[in-house]
């Protein structure tokens, strides 16, 4: 077990810069996710933390002490990517066994610890077969059992279930949490999927081009945005967007889309932001699918009329893309929620849940 800090963590790769002075703590024992679009510079600063990467510049310390010229092997850190690495030719005992074989671990010893492992894992009826016969999904589970059993005190995973199936991918997000707090690992947990980050961390580092946009727990990063790229990131589907300004009318402040004309009224607390504000009035209102709600008749809450556009009827829930004033807005109905494309449609928004950014920044006002 361990604790990380990275401390304006740089990397360069001739013109990319793929990492951009990264500063993070990570508390030994804590389940972290690196969420973020590919090409963001989460593999690279596994890599470094790893110790396959040198650092262009900047520090990288476990447990308070210098990682940076300690070499990968004597670091502590166990990984599994997202292509399963395990040797075909051998059974799912050796493969899983094969860290503490090299390390001339008692075989009395092995079978105990393998046997553990392959409990945790649900690989014990398979420990005499061939790896090579398995399916990719077990193929998985043995890499990271392979990992495991070395007892590293940081445990690297980078997107080890993206060429999984869906099924598997959602049963393991349930294992790989529960494995976490039994084996107390400090975890970092790569994904471009914030479904895994969400449902699996204790802290998400929200990264973009190679710089860290937010660090936060999962109810920060899907309440409390930093910017309208983690608020977009976060949640399914996407939150909605509105360009606005804002203006005010006979002593009320409101927020008055650019396209439509439509209007939402602030709160004092948010007029006062909005009000101390310099600079350009140019806004963006952010709400989320599950904030909204639509109707096909006028409401009472419903302050904006507008025409159903298209509907993802998905079971349980239906989600309506529904035009108002010129900006098209996805709603989270009820599963048996049906209208035909040119409807009516009524929509109100829950204004407890917006969220306001600067047009220009895209920070968050708050
Ligand atoms: P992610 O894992 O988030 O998809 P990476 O860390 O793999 O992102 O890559 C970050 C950026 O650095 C990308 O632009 C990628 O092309 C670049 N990059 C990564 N590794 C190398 C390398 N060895 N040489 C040159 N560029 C690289
Ligand atoms: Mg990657």
């Amino acid at each position: 077990m361990a604790s990380i800090k990275l401390d304006k963590l740089r990397k360069q790769f001739k013109e990319v810069l793929a990492v951009e002075g990264l500063n993070l703590d990570i508390e030994d024992g804590m389940f972290v996710a690196f969420l973020g679009p590919s090409g963001c510079g989460k593999t690279t600063t596994m890599n470094m933390i790893a110790g396959l990467e040198q650092p262009t510049s900047g520090d990288l310390y476990f447990d308070g002490k210098r990682m940076n010229d300690v070499p990968a092997g004597k670091r502590g850190v166990g990984f599994v990517f997202q292509n399963y690495a395990i040797f075909t030719h051998m059974t799912v005992y050796e493969n899983v066994g094969f860290g503490l074989k090299v390390r001339g671990c008692p075989e009395v010893e092995m079978k105990r610890e393998v046997g553990k492992i392959a409990e945790l894992l649900e690989l014990t009826p398979m420990l005499d077969w061939n790896a090579g016969k398995l399916s990719i999904n077990d193929m998985q589970k043995v890499a990271l059992g392979r990992s495991m059993i070395t007892n590293p005190g940081i445990f690297l995973l980078d997107e080890p279930f993206s060429n999984l199936d869906a099924s598997f991918r959602a049963y393991m997000r349930g294992e790989l949490k529960r494995i976490q707090r039994e084996i107390k690992q400090t975890m970092i947990y790569v994904t471009h999927d914030q479904v895994e980050a969400m449902s699996m961390a204790d802290r998400i580092a929200v990264m973009y081009c190679g710089q860290l946009y937010q660090w936060g727990s999962p109810d920060d990063v899907y309440n409390r945005p930093v910017n309208a790229f983690v608020a977009r990131f976060i949640g399914s589907p996407n939150m909605n967007f509105i360009e606005c300004a804002y203006e005010v009318e006979n002593g009320q402040g409101f927020l008055q889309q650019r396209k439509g004309g439509l209007r939402v009224p602030v709160d004092a607390k948010r007029r006062r932001l909005l009000e101390d504000r310099t600079g350009p009035n140019n806004l963006i209102l952010g709400i989320r699918p599950e904030h909204m709600k639509v109707y096909q008749q006028p409401e009472p809450n419903a302050l904006w009329q507008g025409t159903a556009y298209a509907l993802e009827p998905l079971g349980p829930l239906t989600i309506a893309h529904t035009e108002v004033g010129g900006d098209r807005v996805q709603v989270k109905a009820s599963g048996g929620y049906r209208t035909r494309p040119g409807d009516p449609q009524w929509v109100a928004l829950d204004l407890e849940y917006i969220h306001i950014f600067d047009g220009e920044t895209k920070l968050v006002i708050r």
